[in-house]
């Protein structure tokens, strides 16, 4: 956890080029390349789902990655402490989208798992007990997901408002959702509440599971009901269970194909199952992304990430800024990096494994990676960016705030203060006031 300086996540083998390098996910090279692949692959079909649902969206999902926001694209290697290099390209736009793009939501997944690791040793190092609830109700197949997730949103607001929930001696807690699919029973949507209260674990255990019946009254004023899995308490090894994994879904799905299918699958196995040519998959994808458009990743109650001082915790903890070397240089608007984009991955990986970028960049590759670059570094035909880009425009016009954090972040975010978008630290000061002062004389 975030309490110290974090030790670094690579193995003491002295890195070396090519196969056995390990990187910083305790990869090996090759190993993370073919994850990337298969993370943009998916990325690409996620969008091609979406804008037959939500074309706005659609196509920001299809443009992110890939069409250039700022005047210059670059090709970046960053040297990190322990000597790990790991690619990446600026100047280009990121759609955000935690819930459809597997790229954005890896990234900012990564940086929530870390507020809510803070989060964890904060607690313990004050005493608190931290507890998990998992809450549920029953579902059918009639059930629409947009449907089913707005239910369990409202009865959680019912929960929260209630008498008995504001006689806990809490401390403050963070709600997750999530859905998955299965074959019987349809769409089973359910939260994970990690909620810390004052005195001991045992104590908070038991005034949690007297709650029962006042979650299941909340689903009886939306006309649901609830079995015993309806709401289940969990100790904080659970938490820290469920802390360590998220956000981590994506890759268990794209490294471990055809997993656990039988039985439910998470919205990326829904997503890989749609590749792989499953069009019902496809259809339950799309309608996945249609219900958790909008919707927050994780609902924080008022004032514990400044009670818990999440922000400075995780500046604390922040590893020592990489040395950042730029391999390569682009005009956004160039037909150069419109050909160069489309080799996106194997120049990443080029950066990563000291193999040559030019060779990634424009020399000729076997069939089977070319195929696989194709699939992952193409834009759907039509949402190229025609002209030099303007920044709002650009993405779509409805959420400015992304291409902020990624110009001024430059991939790497700061974290956010009780759920307000950081991204607004970095918006241009707006110009002083001037109404009811003079104009300042004319000197010239
Ligand atoms: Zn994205």
């Amino acid at each position: 956890m975030r309490t110290e300086k974090p030790t670094p996540r690579v193995s003491s083998a002295t890195p070396e080029r090519g196969a056995l390098v390990i990187t910083r996910d305790k990869l090996t090279a090759p190993a993370k390349a073919a994850l990337r692949l298969a993370r943009w692959a998916a990325k690409r079909k996620a969008a091609e789902l979406v804008r037959e649902v939500d074309p706005t969206g659609g196509v920001r999902l299809s443009k992110c990655g890939y069409c250039a926001f700022t005047s210059q694209v670059t090709l970046n290697a960053d040297t990190h402490a322990e000597g790990v290099v790991s690619g990446s390209i600026g100047g280009v736009i990121a759609c955000g989208n935690v819930w459809a793009c597997p790229v954005c939501s890896r990234r900012i997944s990564a940086q929530r798992a870390d507020e809510l690791n803070a989060l964890l040793a904060w607690a313990r190092a004050e005493g608190h007990a931290v507890l998990m609830v998992t809450t549920t109700f029953r579902h059918d197949k009639a059930m629409s997901c947009a449907g089913s997730v707005d239910a369990l949103k409202r009865a959680h607001k019912r929960l929260v408002q209630s008498k008995g929930w504001r006689k806990l001696p809490l401390v403050g807690h963070v709600l997750a959702t999530e859905v998955t699919h299965g074959q019987a029973a349809g769409w089973h949507p359910h939260g994970h509440r990690l909620v810390v209260l004052r005195g001991t674990p045992a104590e908070g255990e038991a005034r949690l599971e007297a709650m029962r019946e006042a979650w299941l009254a909340c689903l009886a004023r939306e006309g649901l009901t609830g079995n015993a899995h309806a709401w289940q308490v969990q100790p904080a090894s659970a938490a820290g269970d469920y802390v360590a994994k998220f956000g981590a879904a994506e890759e268990l799905t794209l490294g471990d194909k055809k997993a656990g299918r039988s039985g439910s699958r998470t919205p990326w196995q829904l997503l890989a199952d749609a590749r792989d040519g499953d069009a019902r998959a496809g259809r339950l994808f799309q309608d996945y992304a249609a219900a958790f458009k909008g919707k927050r990743q994780l609902v924080w109650s008022h004032g514990l990430k400044s009670q818990a001082g999440i922000a400075e915790a995780l500046e604390e903890g922040a590893e020592e800024k990489p040395q950042r070397r730029v391999v390569r240089e682009w005009l956004g608007s160039s037909e150069e990096w419109r050909a160069a984009r489309r080799r996106r991955c194997a120049m990443i990986a080029a950066v990563e494994t000291g193999a040559s970028v030019e060779t990634a960049e424009h020399g000729a590759t076997d069939s089977e990676s070319w195929r696989a670059e194709r699939e992952a570094s193409t834009l759907i035909e039509g949402d190229d960016c025609q002209t030099d880009p303007a920044p709002i425009s650009c993405a779509g016009g409805d959420r400015p705030w992304n291409i902020w954090q990624e110009r001024v972040g430059d991939g790497v975010s700061r974290p956010n203060i009780n759920g307000r978008p950081n991204m607004l630290w970095n918006r241009p000061k707006p110009p002083p006031k001037t109404i009811g002062r003079h104009p300042p004389p004319i000197t010239a």
